[in-house]
């Protein structure tokens, strides 16, 4: 959609990645690291001042401690610890529980390693987990379920009564958790982001995967990192040597002196919310129909008032005819095309927003 996108002139809401410029003191920390000469190969794990500074955000925001040396992975963005955690966990004949929709990474990565994926649908307009139906696909050969909140493409996340329902269930099991955690710290209207980690019995068989591109808008320098108890970690880590030995060393040294400042990440809800009240707010009086994102930087819009077109036929139109580009839901693992949902990313200038929201509302 992003080609497309470049391909018409469409304004792009499509792709997840903001088009606004990156905090000037971001920018010139990552100068002086390459002024410094951080210019060869990092430690495999990642430099321990990055290491340490993820170990405090963590015990200071989910109260949860993770040995910056046996604990905590510096990976090349959130992609390469989602693959290097299912690669290093499910093998052929595993099951591996994903919700749909879902993030598109996550079903291939789990047939690559012969595992098998069980596809369960988020239910009802607020796409919540039904856990009657989680409990009965539980089998003796369930190795993983991987979950996302808050969640792409739906922006709903996941609530303290949804992590303990899976505590509980889990229990008697020896199931692991791939959590992807990497819009954190993009949860709206007072409320606080439920991390794996703050349960001890589910950060017990966890993995934890963030993205420092997602957090500090820097989606191109591919940089995140990975949280799990020790022997899950060094599991881990021989996949991460394997696929990539080490990451990017100048970024880690400008990561790692930004986020001694929280506000950094503290103020990024806040943020994002007024980018969402502003598309929405813009959006009166159109004829979509929504329900405000409670999480992450994606609105979903329900075109079903405007037209009876698949999503991705439609999706089409709106980017080539009328001049915004979006992602049609049907890609996030639904293979089917009667959804009538659109996702729009709001993290856009207001002007980028403003002139977005004028077109749909002539629809
Ligand atoms: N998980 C989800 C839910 C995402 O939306 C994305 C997109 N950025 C990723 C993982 C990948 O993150 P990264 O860009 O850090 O690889
Ligand atoms: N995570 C981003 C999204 O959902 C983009 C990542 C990608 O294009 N692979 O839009």
């Amino acid at each position: 959609m992003s080609q497309m996108a470049s391909d018409t002139g469409a304004i792009n809401l499509s792709q997840g990645f903001p088009d606004f410029g990156v905090a000037p003191e971001l920018i010139r920390l990552m100068q002086e690291a390459l002024e410094q000469n951080h210019n060869q190969y990092a430690p495999m794990a990642g430099i321990p001042a990055l290491r340490e500074a993820v170990a405090k955000m963590t015990s200071s925001l989910y109260g949860a401690e993770y040995d910056p040396d046996k604990e905590i992975t510096i990976t090349a963005g959130a992609t390469e610890a989602l693959y290097a955690a299912i690669a290093c966990s499910v093998f052929p004949g595993d099951e591996v529980i994903i919700f749909k929709p879902a993030y598109d990474s996550y079903e291939p990565a789990v047939r690559a390693q012969g595992g098998v994926p069980v596809l369960l649908q988020l239910q009802g307009p607020d796409f919540r987990i039904d856990w009657e139906a989680f409990a009965s696909a539980l089998s003796t050969k369930t190795r993983m379920v991987i979950l996302n909140s808050p969640h792409n493409p739906t922006g709903t996340v996941l609530t303290r009564d949804d992590l303990q329902a899976l505590d509980t269930l889990l229990r008697p099991t020896d199931v692991l958790v791939l959590s992807d955690e990497v819009y954190q710290h993009l949860v709206f209207d007072g409320d606080t982001h439920q991390s794996v980690c703050r349960f001890p019995g589910l950060r017990e068989r966890s993995f934890v995967c963030a993205s420092f591109g997602k957090t500090f808008h820097i989606t191109g320098w591919k940089m995140g990192y990975c949280l799990a108890p020790a022997a899950l970690m060094r599991e881990f880590r021989k996949l991460h040597e394997l696929l990539i030995f080490s990451v990017n060393h100048p970024a880690q040294h400008a990561l790692a002196a930004y986020m001694e400042n929280a506000s950094h990440y503290e103020t990024l809800g806040g943020f994002f919310q007024k980018k969402r009240d502003l598309f929405l707010s813009a959006l009166e009086g159109s004829r979509f129909r929504f329900t405000p994102a409670k999480g992450t930087y994606f609105q979903l819009l329900d075109y079903s008032a405007i037209s009876s077109e698949g999503d991705l036929a439609f999706s089409e139109y709106l980017a080539r005819e009328v001049g915004v580009a979006s992602i049609p839901i049907s890609v996030f693992n639904l293979n089917r095309e009667d959804h009538r949902q659109l996702r729009f990313c709001f993290a856009k200038t207001r002007d980028t927003l403003l002139r977005a929201a004028e077109i749909l509302r002539r629809l």
